[in-house]
């Protein structure tokens, strides 16, 4: 997002990953043994991607892919393509999706990938080629049984095709289970691709009832319009809360009475920005940040809200749509004014769940339909959400310490019983 670029390059995503995992490890008491052997990434690849352009040109992209555990399962997370990617946001990245498979308890350990790069200013060709010879430099390391890419930040279902795609050819038969958030036609899930934004309103709603909001009462805010944040916003919308603010890299719009979101949607689809929507008025990203709202979901990405916003905030809840969206000096803050925080690795834990069952349903060969995989979700998110939400009332600590205890408690659970090698 424009408006969080300097943050993003004050603020190491990794040191936010590694200083939250501490605070974990201090409250459960981990012994130092355990800690040595789950905290740091076990594995990181940095790629060369030299990619023939449009114009006849070479040019060469710095890409990664980083496994962080493979402690309860295979490594699994999404690929970002973004100009901001760099290795310690991939390594923070791969932390947080170790810890987020153990909080929803999918036997998974934590990957993430990325490619620096600016996908908006690049055709379909370029992108399919920079996928594929990306996906090649990757494939020693990547596979159903070892590590699964996702969807992240700017890559989508069709990207997804095309590392199967060069996965299998390179293999010699199909392999479906090698990535997950693929077009339904060659073994995606129904409900994958809504799945990051039910999820995040699965956790907002259990919490609106914890804090004994009623639903139809809520005024919705939704910071990123991407694949999370839009669809969010139209999950809240449907339920019938007010989504009165969303915005994107181009603008904030606002409607006190609440903004029609699906024609929200068609204006971004058809213009491609929310900015310029007829039925609002225009704001800045700070005002954004600091309206009166019940909800206010963070959907872009990291240090949207730092120690120089927080203070505005007033929302009863943020719900951590993106990954690592707030600080932590901003979650001291937060904290101190009284705002019920649903941490990232539980709030859109969702995707990754889904994911799971995309995996479960290619390596069986038997898929199932929307409802039943919206059921599963939802069981899984309620659970969890009770799961973290009785840490954070038995052990008085904040939400985000709950779930990261709870995450980092499985985790060592795991690494304590299978021992260490050799
Ligand atoms: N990129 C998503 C995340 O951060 C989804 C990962 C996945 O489905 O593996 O959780």
């Amino acid at each position: 997002m424009s408006t969080t670029a300097t943050k993003t390059a004050e603020t190491n995503a990794y040191d936010v990953a590694l200083e939250n995992f501490d605070l974990a490890a201090n409250a459960l008491e981990l012994d130092d043994n355990l800690r040595a052997m789950i905290k740091y990434p076990e594995r990181e690849l940095a790629v060369s991607v030299p990619v023939r352009m449009d114009t006849g040109k070479v040019i060469r992209f710095q890409g990664y892919r980083v496994q962080h555990s493979t402690m309860r399962g295979p490594a699994k997370g999404g690929i970002r393509f973004h100009p901001n990617v760099t290795i310690d946001e991939v390594k923070a990245l791969a932390t947080w999706m170790t810890w987020k498979c153990a909080v929803v308890n999918i036997p998974y350990g934590g990957g993430k990938g990325g490619i620096t790069c600016n996908p908006k200013e690049m055709s379909m060709g370029e992108l399919e080629r920079m996928t594929r010879r990306y996906a090649s430099a990757i494939l020693p390391i990547i596979g159903p049984e070892k590590d699964i890419p996702a969807p992240d930040v700017y890559t989508t279902p069709q990207i997804m095709a095309w590392i199967m795609d060069t996965y299998s050819m390179m293999k010699g038969y199909p392999v479906t289970g090698v990535v997950t958030g693929k077009p339904i036609s060659i073994g995606g899930s129904l409900g994958r691709n809504e799945a990051t934004a039910r999820g995040c309103f699965y956790t907002t709603r259990a919490s609106l009832v914890h804090l004994n909001i009623p639903l139809p009462q809520a005024r919705v805010v939704v910071q990123g319009f991407g694949n999370a944040g839009s669809i969010a916003a139209t999950l809240f919308h449907e339920a019938g809360a007010k989504v009165i603010a969303v915005s994107d890299t181009r603008g904030c719009i606002f409607n006190a009475k609440g903004l029609d979101m699906p024609a929200v949607v068609a204006f971004k689809a058809k213009t491609g920005s929310v900015a310029g929507f007829p039925g609002a008025d225009r704001i800045t990203p700070e005002a954004l940040l600091a309206l009166d709202c019940e909800v206010l979901i963070p959907a872009a990405l990291e240090n949207a809200i730092t120690e120089e916003n927080a203070h505005a905030v007033r929302a009863k809840i943020v719900s951590e749509a993106a990954n690592g969206p707030v600080t932590p000096e901003a979650d001291r803050i937060l904290d101190s004014k009284g705002i019920f925080l649903i941490p990232d690795i539980l709030c859109n834990a969702g995707g990754v769940t889904v994911s799971y069952f995309e995996w479960v349903q290619d390596e069986n060969h038997l898929f199932w339909d929307e409802n039943d995989v919206n059921a599963k979700l939802e069981k899984i998110m309620v659970r969890s959400f009770n799961d973290v939400l009785k840490i954070h009332t038995d052990k008085k600590v904040n939400m985000r310490l709950a779930a990261n205890m709870l995450g980092v408690g499985r985790v060592a659970e795991a690494c304590r019983i299978r021992g260490l090698y050799p």
